[in-house]
């Protein structure tokens, strides 16, 4: 049987995202893009709704909120966002906050998670290095043993949220190399804490997401107690991609969401603004533009949801294998960040020259969106699991 509605509690957190997207998001866009920062107050009420870390379990203060749920705040929230910002923050947060709590230990879940689930923390990703990134496998970053301790030396780069997790406290799931000899199964989880004393971060700007900060961090003999290991030690290549999932799919359902905000603007514009005598609207080679994009994008939305509840799914029931649920994952995200900034380009071109202005919400989306065909997983990548599932594995091998 197959049912596309969402629960109750489900329609009751959407609305109250909603309305508090609306009121205390939208209208504060043009200030974080002059600050370059989500402002404090936003982030007070996304605590106060309890959504950093709402993928926590309850047990340790958080929602326990399923992918599903998850999507459907991060729906309502890039709705009103174009520069991407706080969805990012929060999709990065909520999905490797969910891997800790699904692999971290006992002692470091009680010691934590707690601050997590109450947003005093935040959580990142720090797995690219300034010359690898899809390639984990060959990375250079490496996690020594030392007494209890683990120690990490090596550079990440372009990640997400540095300044946020410097100021706000917080760390990052890390990628590490803890068996130099392997590739693949030589790699390790640890949850490293931001230090000022052990971390030098290099900020970086970047094209888009305004609100967003960014940059490379050098591990110098950085200190991580063996508590902080996540998983077994040189098991982190599988699950590390339970992370990456999860971003995966919510980046589906944003991207399909800033897109299909992005097409509203461009048909409130369209009933409008005239040409020739008429309202552009009129023009059937604009209105198939936008047939194809409307119907894109509701395909998008719903493979993106179909994702999360595979995800969900596989975590909770079994029912589906990690290659099925990583195909389906593969398949929403390029769908829909490709689509998408296809849809945003051609909103962006039904508003004439005003389009091309600097900071309206078609430009600031067209920029924001852009970086998911690389973040979390390129856009060539995901072509290369769903070809790996249509043809089989024997075919990936170069
Ligand atoms: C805005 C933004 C935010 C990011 N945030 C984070 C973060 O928080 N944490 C983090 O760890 N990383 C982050 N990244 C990095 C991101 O995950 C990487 O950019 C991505 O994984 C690709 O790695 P790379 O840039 O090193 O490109 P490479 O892996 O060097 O690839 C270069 C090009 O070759 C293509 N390519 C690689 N392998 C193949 C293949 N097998 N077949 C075909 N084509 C291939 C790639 O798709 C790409 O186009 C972020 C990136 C961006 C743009």
């Amino acid at each position: 049987m197959i049912d596309f509605t969402f629960s109750e509690e489900q329609e009751i957190l959407r609305d109250s995202v909603k309305r508090f997207a609306e009121k205390e998001i939208a209208p504060r866009v043009p200030e974080m893009i002059e600050k370059r920062r989500i402002p404090r107050e936003i982030m007070d009420g996304l605590r106060k709704q309890n959504l950093l870390g709402m993928t926590v379990p309850e047990k340790y203060g958080g929602m326990g909120a399923d992918a599903v749920t998850t999507g459907i705040a991060v729906e309502e929230i890039a709705k009103v966002d174009p520069t991407a910002s706080i969805p990012v923050m929060f999709l990065v947060d909520n999905a490797w906050s969910y891997l800790l709590s699904k692999y971290a230990t006992d002692g470091f879940k009680e010691k934590v998670l707690p601050k997590i689930a109450a947003g005093k923390i935040l959580t990142g990703i720090a797995s690219t290095e300034p010359n690898f990134g899809s390639d984990i496998g060959s990375m250079t970053t490496v996690a020594d043993k030392k007494g209890s301790d683990y120690i990490i030396n090596g550079e990440k780069a372009y990640i997400s949220l540095v300044k946020d997790i410097k100021e706000i406290g917080g760390g990052y799931v890390t990628v590490a190399k803890t068996d130099k000899s392997k590739s693949t199964s030589g790699v390790s989880l640890f949850y490293v804490p931001h230090s000022d004393e052990y971390m030098e971060l290099t900020p970086l700007e970047e094209m888009g997401r305004e609100g967003s900060t960014w940059g490379s961090i050098r591990f110098n003999d950085c200190p991580v107690p063996e508590e902080n290991l996540i998983g077994t030690l040189n098991g982190g290549f599988k699950i590390v991609h339970l992370g990456f999932e999860f971003a995966r799919a919510l980046i589906a359902v944003i991207s399909a969401a800033s897109a299909t905000t992005a097409l509203g603007n461009g048909m409130e514009y369209m009933k409008e603004r005239k040409a020739f005598g008429q309202p552009i609207g009129k023009f059937q080679g604009l209105q198939f533009q936008l047939a194809d994009h409307v119907a894109r994008m509701e395909a998008a939305r719903t493979l993106g949801y179909k994702a999360l509840w595979m995800y969900d799914m596989e975590q909770k029931e079994g029912r589906f294998s990690r290659f099925e649920v990583s195909n389906e994952v593969a398949i929403a995200k390029l769908l829909s960040t490709v689509w998408g900034f296809d849809a945003i380009n051609d909103a962006l071109q039904w508003h004439g020259a005003y389009g091309y202005t600097k900071y309206n919400p078609q430009e600031l989306a067209l920029r924001a969106i852009r970086s998911f065909q690389l973040a979390e997983g390129s856009r060539e990548v995901m072509k290369t699991i769903i070809a790996r599932e249509a043809l089989g594995k024997e075919f990936m091998k170069s």
